[in-house]
């Protein structure tokens, strides 16, 4: 059976203690696949590499690093059919959605901040005739960049490509249940002529390798994207050690349709905002307010859509909806519907375990959901759920929208359908999320601030956010 093996010092290597785990394809509940679960020794080996290269790599030439690294966007390209298949079957996400957007986008990440490092620059401040000021913004050495599973080599390569662009040498790891396409990057790596000892990917569970990785006193910082209970450990562990620290976490969002939004492409563009990716984005609307003169046509006309969403085999080029990521997860969102019902909702589609024929009768499918009739406080309006599960609910008022909205703990991302101009403008500004879309969803400049409030997070990733975060700023003031 295939090995994930880890990627230190410019080679694929087996895990010090020899220990594997099981890697399950989704779509068919079946090991496919073992990946080196990394302990300590790894990570010593890992950090002792990157020590070697850090000084070297942060002292090359921005053309040297951008060459690389767009080389490397080019490899994913050249490969996006062989990685977009590996993604599908080791996410359980349709194959057409892995190519349009995971590896898609994960060529783009590279390749944008390639040229972000050439063009990054630093502050002056003039102080009169008395003295100038100017800021050195340094690799901080050694950084840990830790992702999760829903999109595995999107998000992994979202964290490393500033890291690395920023002269940083990386320790990272992707998210056990989904190791794959990370590690037939470190292939490309290899092939791209990275240096040796520049990026050290570690596979391996949370407890087992994510933990030492934050705790390690040489990785000056960590960039974590998860849930936000682990991000909540990581800022918590890593308190008295002074690192820097940038936490994506969970998002419960909301989507406002008001009245006057154009009403078809609401439609179409709501239900991509709730059920792509199975709902497994931390980006999906998965709070739907409708203002209460609509609300029959809409709820009328989504719940047709959704039910229309074709499940399927993730590797039929036509599926919409695949898989879900595992057992366990899949065991999750379907006590989420339990509940649903048990606190007075009403499943107007879905609600069930999807069962397949042939290759995927054992695989992890559920039905895209939507339920409603329920209370904006229960535990299913109120607790992230990431599956394809979203609710629906009635407001009368913009003031009582913007109260729905922001009455949880999570602030990640919103979405506003309207054609009332003042009024996009007016709630976009009363929203509490670190972004909001108004008319579209999932629209993405990669200069833009990326992150949430409350519970979503700390910091933000992105553009020049991403290569602030990456480097240490230091003054020197000289005195003419
Ligand atoms: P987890 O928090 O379970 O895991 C995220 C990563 O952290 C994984 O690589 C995991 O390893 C690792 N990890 C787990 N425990 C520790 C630990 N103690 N120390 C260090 N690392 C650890 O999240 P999921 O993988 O389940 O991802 C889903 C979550 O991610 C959702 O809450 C979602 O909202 C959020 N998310 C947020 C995004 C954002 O930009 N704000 C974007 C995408 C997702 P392993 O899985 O191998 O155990």
């Amino acid at each position: 059976m295939q090995k994930i093996h880890n990627y230190i010092n410019g080679e694929i290597v087996a895990p010090a203690a020899g220990n594997y785990l099981d890697n399950v394809e989704p779509a068919t509940g079946q090991i496919y696949s073992l990946i080196a679960n990394s302990d300590e020794q790894d990570l010593e080996q890992a950090v002792a590499a990157a020590e070697a290269a850090k000084n070297h790599w942060g002292n090359s030439s921005l053309e040297k690093r951008a060459e690389i690294l767009c080389r490397l966007a080019d490899l994913i390209d050249a490969n996006a059919d062989e990685l977009a298949k590996a993604e599908a079957v080791d996410n359980g996400k349709a194959i057409t959605f892995a190519k349009a957007v995971d590896i898609y986008r994960s060529s783009a990440n590279i390749r944008f901040f390639a040229h972000a490092a050439t063009q990054f620059s630093s502050e002056s401040h003039a102080m009169g005739d008395v003295a100038i000021n100017y800021t050195l913004r340094d690799p901080i050495g050694i950084v840990g960049c830790i992702s999760p599973w829903n999109f595995p080599l999107y998000l992994f390569t979202w964290k490393i490509a500033p890291a690395l662009a920023s002269g940083n040498a990386v320790i990272a790891k992707p998210s056990e249940i989904t190791p794959m396409t990370a590690y037939l990057f470190s292939k490309l790596c290899i092939e791209a002529g990275l240096p040796k000892g520049v990026l050290n990917i570690l596979h391996g569970t949370g407890a087992a390798i994510g933990g030492p990785i934050t705790s390690h006193p040489k990785i000056k910082a960590i960039s974590f994207t998860g849930g936000s209970a682990t991000g909540a450990h990581i800022a918590k562990v890593t308190a008295g050690m002074f690192k820097k620290l940038s936490l994506e976490l969970g998002g419960k969002n909301p989507t406002l349709v008001f009245a006057d939004c154009d009403f078809e492409e609401t439609v179409n563009e709501v239900v991509r905002a709730a059920f792509s990716n199975q709902g497994q984005i931390c980006l999906c609307g998965s709070r739907i307010y409708i203002e209460r003169s609509i609300y029959d046509k809409f709820k009328a006309a989504f719940v047709e859509k959704v039910s229309q969403l074709k499940i399927g085999d993730p590797l039929d080029e036509t599926t919409q909806h695949g898989a879900t990521v595992s057992q366990s997860h899949m065991d999750k969102i379907l006590s989420y519907i339990e509940l649903a019902q048990q606190e007075g909702g009403t499943i107007l589609t879905g609600g069930k375990r999807h069962l397949m024929d042939g290759r995927c009768k054992k695989g992890f499918f559920i039905e895209p959901t939507v339920i409603e009739g329920l209370d904006n406080q229960c535990r299913t309006n109120q607790e992230e759920i990431f599956g394809p599960i979203c609710t629906l609910m009635p407001f009368d008022t913009e003031q009582e929208a913007l109260e729905l909205a922001n009455g949880t703990q999570y602030g990640l991302a919103s979405s506003v359908w309207t054609n009332d101009l003042k009024r996009a403008h007016r709630v976009a500004k009363q929203i509490e999320a670190g972004i909001v879309w108004i008319n579209c969803w999932l629209l993405r400049d990669l200069r833009t601030p990326f992150g949430g409030v409350k519970s979503s997070g700390v910091g933000r990733e992105g553009g020049l956010e991403a290569m602030r975060f990456f480097t240490e700023p230091k003054n020197v003031c000289v005195k003419y």
